[in-house]
């Protein structure tokens, strides 16, 4: 089941609510229908328990009883759609919420958001109808789809408003449908929280946050492993500077601290500059092994143009 499903089967678990609530909730599933008119009212959802849940919802409130079929869409989608049939039935219905169904913009009638309680049912609503979000191991996104740019902009407003919550939702249109969405892992798990779905919010912070530490642990190895590249190539330039003087000169032509230092890098490649500098016989330290080094190097190249111009 995808993360949007599974929380849509945890909303639809909410029950005994107020019955101001049911009518919220059963006004959001219905205004972001595709069709809230009066030619038609019809909700299409791939989500079954979500269609007989507007269905209680509408016949627990408006006394208005829907038709509900379920057709095979895809090989294993099943998509239902519940309909309010009749003319008559349907008119007792629109203006139960306050609508004419004549209305060319459809917009958010705020009476039937009779109490502070009722926007999160309203908003759980609209959810169960047009809304979708992506799977947190993906990314994070959830988006309301609504049928008019007005009632867009109203579910943005009133998202926007819940107090408590700092929700940025925006707006866009795609395909002659409007999108309302948000962005961030905290704003969609504060509403999934807000609108009855504490478990997926949860399901998505633990995600976000095994995501964190994984990323977390990669970056650390990645600069781990990048340093110790460094280093390693380092000391190889060193060995190779080292042997150039041993076969050219020999390593007991050079000054006593540059002999030492040579000997002890030869002998451990590994050694890091700091622990080179500790087991000197008199312990120097990480600049000042970095120092003797690079005179090494110098030299080094100073004898190899010799060896070339022998050869020449
Ligand atoms: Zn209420």
């Amino acid at each position: 089941m995808s993360f949007a499903a599974q929380t849509k089967s945890e909303l639809c678990r909410i029950a005994g609510q107020e019955q101001c609530c049911q009518k919220a909730e059963c006004y959001g599933m219905w205004l972001s229908s595709k069709h809230f008119s009066h030619q038609a009212v019809c909700l299409t959802t791939e989500h079954l328990e979500a269609a007989h849940r507007v269905a209680d919802l509408t016949a627990q409130t408006a006394h208005v009883i829907v038709d509900v079929s379920v057709r095979l869409t895809r090989q294993t989608t099943h998509s239902s759609q519940v309909t309010v049939a009749g003319e008559d039935q349907r008119e007792t219905f629109l203006r139960f919420f306050g609508h004419t169904g004549c209305e060319p913009n459809l917009r958010l009638n705020y009476a039937n958001l009779e109490n502070p309680c009722c926007e999160a049912a309203f908003l759980r609503g609209i959810f169960l109808s047009c809304g979708s979000v992506t799977n947190p191991e993906r990314e994070y996104h959830l988006e309301l789809v609504a049928p008019f740019w007005n009632l867009a902009k109203d579910i943005q407003l009133l998202l926007s408003r819940v107090e408590g919550l700092d929700l940025q939702p925006a707006v866009t249109n795609r395909k002659g449908t409007f999108l309302v969405y948000l962005k961030g892992s905290e704003q969609i798990a504060d509403l999934l929280t807000l609108i009855g779905a504490p478990q997926s919010s949860m399901q998505l912070m633990q995600v976000k946050m095994l995501k964190e530490l994984r990323n977390d642990v990669n970056r650390k190895m990645n600069f781990e492993t990048a340093n110790l590249d460094k280093t390693a190539a380092a000391s190889a330039r060193q060995l190779i500077a080292i042997e150039t003087i041993m076969n050219h000169m020999g390593l007991s032509q050079l000054p006593e601290d540059l002999q030492e230092i040579a000997r002890l890098r030869y002998e451990n490649p590994e050694m890091s500059l700091r622990e080179l500098g500790e087991n000197l016989a008199i312990p120097l330290s990480r600049s000042g092994v970095n120092h003797r080094l690079r005179r090494l190097m110098e030299l080094a190249a100073e004898l190899v143009p010799q060896k070339d111009s022998q050869k020449g």
